[in-house]
């Protein structure tokens, strides 16, 4: 079998790992219009179990990433100039860098061919393989070239820039400030001894009277930087492609057509509030690597296993995503609760977590809501 992968992010890279892993005699090759080494963004986190999902399967990928995750056990709320902590809930987080290199390193090494640098414009390039992936990322070329994907895509009215800082902080912590432009939240947690993650981000209303559809992409930046200035502490913000975007939410209603097959973010998204677009992308791959191993030399019905067993289980955290950005797009109106209602509100945005389990979950938190101080 000859597999043409095309993006080497999480999604791509790792099934080349898996594909090679289990078959070293395909051949298998990732091509990436990027060079290696340079990517949007600065940390991911890992939400919940955090490597829980790859320790199973792959012990080894999972102890090769584990020495370079920052990890914590609670969330932190800023709002009016409180902090509630919300205990129990932990991430762990990896520069997404540090990750790709790991994992183009893994693929490397069971025998998969990266090729670095080399932009697709047309699908025929990666012919003449058997079975074309499309993990490259939301705006497809595989998944634009087949009407038949059925795809919708819909763009959320928030606005959000990606930025890191020098400024270590304990926890992730979600900090909401109203500015004399409107409201500002950011989304901010370490992911390296010395970095943090730092997303920024506005409704539309904020967007405008910023003048962020007009500034600079560094002017924007001071003009975070002034309104996180009290979180920032005299760190300053670091861009790396922090242009402002709308998410865009991304489904499918089929996920292959003929020989070619989506995954990772290209396939769906999940809004970013709940850490997860990583592990999905990672999680597609093994599902895929295991249908093809389940069905050998029957593409067709390898293809449509992929779909049904992985679907429904994508679908759940997808709604528990879609319920996060919602909550997100009406950030404005919950900034009107006191901090305590507030972090509630925050903590049950998803619709998963009723009041008695996280009564287990955050029983520091409960306490404190239930005693209102
Ligand atoms: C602000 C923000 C914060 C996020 N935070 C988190 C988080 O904390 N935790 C988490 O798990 N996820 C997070 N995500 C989501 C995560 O980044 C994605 O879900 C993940 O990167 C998806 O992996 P992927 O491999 O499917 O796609 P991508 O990582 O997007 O990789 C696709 C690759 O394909 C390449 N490509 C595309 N088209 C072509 C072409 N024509 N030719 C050659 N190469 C091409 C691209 O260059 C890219 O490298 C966040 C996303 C955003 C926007």
């Amino acid at each position: 079998m000859r597999i043409g992968i095309l993006g080497a992010g999480p999604a791509g890279l790792y099934l080349a790992y898996l594909l090679k892993r289990r078959r070293p005699g395909w051949e298998v090759q990732v091509v990436e219009q990027n060079r290696l080494g340079s990517t949007f963004g600065f940390g991911v986190v890992f939400s919940e179990r955090a490597l829980e999902f790859l320790s199973g399967s792959d012990p080894e990928t999972a102890a090769a990433i584990a020495p370079h995750l920052e990890s914590w056990n609670d969330i932190a709320i800023n709002h009016r100039g409180e902090r509630i902590f919300i205990d129990g809930i932990g991430f762990a987080a990896i520069g997404r860098l540090t990750l790709l290199r790991l994992l183009a390193e893994r693929a490397r090494s069971a025998g998969a061919v990266l090729d670095f640098e080399r932009h697709v414009e047309r699908l025929d390039e990666l012919e003449p393989a058997d079975l074309v992936v499309g993990a490259d990322g939301i705006r497809s070329l595989v998944r634009q070239a087949h009407a038949a994907f059925g795809t919708q895509v819909t763009l959320l009215r928030n606005r959000f820039a990606w930025f890191g800082t020098t400024k270590r902080f304990d926890t992730l912590s979600q900090s909401f400030v109203a500015t004399e432009h409107g409201v500002f939240n950011a989304h901010h947690y370490r992911y390296a001894p010395d970095r943090s993650t730092f997303i920024v981000e506005v409704d539309e209303e904020t967007f405008f009277a910023s003048g962020f559809d007009r500034l600079p992409e560094d002017e924007a930046r001071l003009v975070c930087e002034r309104a996180f200035a009290e979180t920032l502490d005299g760190h300053p913000l670091i861009a790396n492609n922090s242009a402002w975007r709308q998410f865009p939410v991304i489904r499918n209603q089929r996920w292959s057509v003929g020989k070619c097959v989506l995954l990772g973010d290209a396939l769906h998204t999940a809004h970013f509030s709940i850490g997860s677009g990583t592990r999905l992308a990672m999680e597609d791959a093994i599902a895929l690597d295991c249908a093809l191993a389940g069905h050998e030399g029957d593409l067709p019905s390898a293809l449509a296993a992929y779909e049904t067993a992985r679907r429904p289980i994508l679908e759940k955290l997808v709604g528990a995503a879609n319920a996060s950005g919602a909550w997100y797009e009406r950030f404005r109106e919950h900034m009107r609760l006191p901090p305590l209602d507030f972090a509630m509100s925050y903590v049950t945005r998803s619709g998963r977590v009723d009041r008695e389990r996280l009564r287990r979950v955050s029983p520091g938190f409960v306490a404190r809501y239930e005693r209102g101080c």
